[in-house]
């Protein structure tokens, strides 16, 4: 079958020969030249200056037959160019390193036993000094991205809360880490990650449509984020504060929310509140979504009933939202990704023909590593610049993070 390799029209032709090798690798020089659409001489020049900067290597495997006697493949350097990636969660930190191509190459996570953010913070600083520890050449990481929920606006540098945790956040703390491990680091909303290392994950027929599409995907976990891709860029809102779907009102006199409001989403449809009713009243230690599915699974009268309200909840805000924003894909992801076929197809018959008849795609794609690996990838094409522009120090200077978005890394 012929494969099309989307072209990535308005990237700069370096990153799209880094980007077709990273995502497709390894490819002949001859290959890079039909999927990006560039000279002979670009290849070339593109090729010389990754492989000077050691970005990429000539992959040494097997090559295939078809591709004519000894062809030079180029693929990613695994032992250079590292990012770290954090996942902040209620319940846990997890990090890992990460390759340019989005590959893990050795995690750490740490359980947190109170809410805290402090304390959570705290955890952050001992996930990385681990991570640092154990990776083999630790000066290859060049950067640190952060994965948290809740609404995150790093223009102004304050302290800042995050919905779930209890006190604030440092207001340095970017700075904090940069001073401490020596590199860059960024914080991003975490269904963005998770949405970068999906579309990251997509094949090329899949990626070509999507990556110039409108994508949604939901977090649908303990709290309720979604992430807006709108015609391939990821879509912030003017403060910052979009894809809050969780906080949005379904009960006017509804119970209070952690946010202040009444009657949100979350109170409804969250992980966190199908384990408090069903906990309610009960003295079974410790539950967990596990727990949860293995019982629905089994029919248990009263968790069925309580999933289900859930479910049917969950129908009426995806409903709604694909209402406003008319995506072409609804990615769902986190805890409820996950849950028995009997609930998917709850939510699936709630949603058919709810739509006037647009075509929307909703898949659940649960993946425990996409929000690690998400938010390095939110960093790769920074990463790549500061290699290739020996810009590292300027990255830190905020008119540079201005200069670069981080929505325009589909390009
Ligand atoms: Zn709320």
């Amino acid at each position: 079958m012929k494969v099309v390799y989307p072209a990535d029209a308005n990237g700069n032709s370096l990153y799209r020969v880094f980007n077709c090798i990273r995502r497709y690798g390894p490819l002949t020089k001859k290959e890079l030249q039909k999927h990006t659409g560039l000279s002979w001489g670009s290849i070339s020049t593109h090729t010389a200056c990754l492989l000077a900067k050691k970005v990429i290597v000539e992959h040494t495997g097997q090559s295939d037959a078809n591709k004519g006697p000894n062809p030079r493949l180029y693929t990613i350097n695994h032992q250079k160019n590292r990012i770290i990636g954090i996942d902040i969660q209620m319940h846990r930190i997890c990090g890992a390193v990460i390759t340019l191509d989005g590959k893990k190459i050795c995690s750490r996570a740490l359980n947190l036993k109170s809410r805290g953010a402090g304390n959570a913070f705290k955890k952050i600083l001992t996930v990385l000094e681990a991570l640092f520890k154990v990776v083999e050449n630790p000066k290859e990481i060049k950067s640190i991205g952060f994965s948290m929920p809740g609404i995150i606006n790093r223009e102004e540098r304050k302290p800042f809360s995050v919905h779930h945790f209890t006190g604030v956040f440092p207001a340095d703390m970017e700075t904090v880490v940069e001073r401490k491990f020596g590199v860059p680091a960024f914080i991003f909303h975490d269904p963005d990650c998770m949405l970068a290392a999906h579309m990251n994950n997509m094949q090329p027929e899949e990626y070509a449509v999507m990556s110039k599409s409108n994508v949604l995907l939901i977090r649908w976990s303990y709290g309720i984020g979604v992430s807006i891709l709108s015609n391939g860029e990821f879509y912030y809102g003017d403060h910052h504060a979009a894809g809050e779907m969780g906080h949005m009102v379904v009960n006017p006199l509804g119970p209070r929310c952690i946010c202040g409001d009444k009657g949100c989403l979350e109170v409804y449809a969250s992980i966190r509140c199908v384990l408090e009713k069903i906990s309610r009243g009960i003295h079974s230690g410790e539950l967990n979504s596990e727990m949860i599915w293995e019982a629905y699974r089994k029919k248990n009268t009263r968790v069925v009933s309580i999933v289900n309200e859930t479910v049917d909840y969950m129908a009426s805000a995806i409903i709604n939202t694909i209402k406003i924003l008319d995506p072409r894909m609804v990615i769902i992801e986190g805890e409820f990704a996950s849950a028995p076929p009997e609930c998917i197809r709850r939510l699936n018959t709630a949603l058919a023909g709810r739509f006037y008849g647009l075509k929307t795609i909703i898949q659940a794609r649960p993946w425990e590593d996409s929000a690690v690996i998400g938010a390095a990838e939110m960093l790769t094409k920074r990463v790549l610049l500061g290699i290739i522009t020996k810009r590292q120090s300027a990255w830190r200077k905020k008119e540079t993070r201005k200069a670069l978005p981080s929505n325009q890394m589909f390009l």
